[in-house]
């Protein structure tokens, strides 16, 4: 589509996010709520609906909602009612859903995002409710059957609904990506997406631009990574410009993306909700969240990515991309706020993490947690660089290695035992590039006469005479100077 077309259109995209809670048991009871168990197996008479069974309320999914609605700037609502959501379907075994209706737990706050351009926006909230998921309908296993499995019926999740700001699918992909550091920093979701335990609705419409009222809105569902939530929108936003441009209307309804195409096809007509027929729950008395209530969480709250960033900027004077690399992951913003209680080298202690660390992790596909190697030890090997006793690439590819194997040796020792320390004796490096001089005396008149690039070609001749061990910096220096002495 014509870049001028699609510019005389406004996009506006709002999100519903499904957050499954990390709960050890279901929202309404105490069946276990965990994930991949044997279909079938995490069911109780609550789960199945059974008559006469009561719903009873899981205090651990409060504590979640409430931990990151503290995290977004949310309300915290103080009073809370429960509600029925009545649809039929096969997987949910009562015929309506228990979710919060007029009084969701968090209400409004905002969560930053920033853009490729590296601008910051804010997305606003409208709410987040606490509700439970469905059971699991899996078609096509066993041919014209479909299958139930009804562990997942029942556990908790935490709805979050952003105001209508987003404008792009490259800022949808934003939002998910800090939603998902968000959750796992806080420890209440796995943030997984092809797992589902993150889903992403997308609501979609344009407008031409200078209306005052926004278009008519599709739901996409079904898009099972951050990557497929933003193509879904991309091709979503073509696909209502092109109708508008027909002169067609577009039609208010679901559509499903199809991760083949790369396109999104109708699911049905969107449901209003009257047809819910929301009302109250009657079998769950209101949860009053008390102000102490919330202070206990808000003392529970660990530092958010934000907090890391920002200190690792302003405290630690690492670039903005290294911040944002190093606190992607909780793990990482810890251990290094940890490696520079320790050492002051603070951007050579990133580069290590960024580089060597990261690199041996993706290659054994192994988290953080199991490096082998203490903050002592790491420190240790940081120092040995950065005082000038053995090369940054030596110490990568040589004892960083052998540590990981041997976590009990110094990185002082293993250099020693290898014979990898460098020379620093200037007695030594005279002689070295004395030496080295000589072997070129047209290279010399050259660099004399201008050619300043030839001192590189000098350096890489001691480095090679001395087998890799010259201390670079300290000879740089004495070269510089024996070229410049030299007449
Ligand atoms: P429903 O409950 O019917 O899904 P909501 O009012 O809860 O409707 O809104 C759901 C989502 O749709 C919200 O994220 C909201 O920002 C978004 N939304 C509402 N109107 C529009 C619109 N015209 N275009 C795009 N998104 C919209
Ligand atoms: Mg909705």
């Amino acid at each position: 589509m014509h870049a001028t077309i699609k510019d005389s259109y406004q996009v506006v995209i709002g999100l519903e996010i499904h957050i499954q809670l990390l709960t050890h048991s279901k929202m309404f009871s105490s069946d276990r709520a965990e994930y991949g168990a044997l279909p079938n197996t995490n069911l109780s008479p609550v789960t199945l609906a059974c008559p006469g069974t009561l719903p009873r309320v899981n205090k651990k999914a409060f504590d979640y909602a409430i931990k990151l609605g503290l995290a977004c700037g949310s309300t915290i609502t103080d009073l809370n009612f429960f509600a029925r959501k009545s649809y039929f379907y096969p997987d949910l075994p009562k015929g309506f859903q228990i979710t919060q209706d007029t009084t969701p737990i968090c209400q409004g706050g905002f969560v930053t995002i920033y853009t490729n351009e590296g601008v910051e926006k804010a997305i606003p909230l409208i709410r987040m409710h606490l509700e439970e998921d469905t059971g699991k309908s899996i078609h096509g296993v066993v041919e014209e059957v479909t299958l139930l499995d009804y562990n997942r019926a029942g556990t908790p999740l935490l709805e979050l609904v952003t105001a209508p700001a987003i404008t792009t699918g490259e800022e949808a992909y934003q939002f998910l990506y800090e939603i998902r550091k968000l959750v796992r920093y806080l420890d209440i979701c796995d943030g997984n997406m092809e797992e589902a335990s993150l889903r992403c609705d997308a609501n979609i419409s344009v407008a031409r631009k200078g209306s005052k009222q926004l278009g008519v809105r599709v739901e996409v569902k079904n898009m099972n990574s951050m990557r497929n939530v933003q193509l879904a929108i991309a091709h979503e936003i073509e696909r209502q410009i092109a109708l508008l441009e027909k002169g067609e209307p577009v039609i208010a309804e679901t559509r499903n993306f199809q991760v083949d195409s790369g396109e999104t096809i109708s699911l049905r007509a969107k449901e209003t909700a009257s047809e819910y027929r929301y009302f109250p729950e009657p079998d769950i008395p209101p949860i009053w969240v008390s102000k102490e209530w919330i202070e206990s969480i808000r003392k529970t709250m660990p530092l958010l990515p934000r907090a890391y960033f920002i200190k690792f900027i302003e405290v630690y004077g690492l670039s903005e991309y290294a911040a944002s690399v190093l606190t992607e992951h909780k793990a990482f913003a810890i251990f290094f706020d940890e490696l520079c209680q320790h050492t002051t080298y603070y951007t050579a202690a990133a580069n290590w993490l960024l580089g060597p660390v990261k690199g041996y992790l993706n290659e054994q596909s192994l988290p953080l947690e199991e490096l082998p190697l203490t903050v002592d030890r790491f420190v240790a090997l940081i120092t040995l660089v950065e005082s000038g006793m053995v090369h940054f690439s030596v110490a990568a590819n040589q004892i960083f290695p052998l540590l990981l194997q041997q976590p009990d040796i110094t990185p002082m020792a293993v250099a020693e035992q290898l014979d990898l320390i460098q020379d620093s004796d200037e007695a030594n490096l005279k002689a070295l590039i004395a030496e080295v001089l000589a072997a070129h005396p047209e290279k010399v008149v050259a660099y004399k006469n201008g050619k300043s690039g030839l001192l590189a070609m000098f350096m890489g001749e001691i480095m090679k005479n001395s087998q890799g061990k010259a201390n670079a910096p300290l000879a740089s220096k004495l070269l510089e100077s024996a070229l410049n002495s030299t007449s």
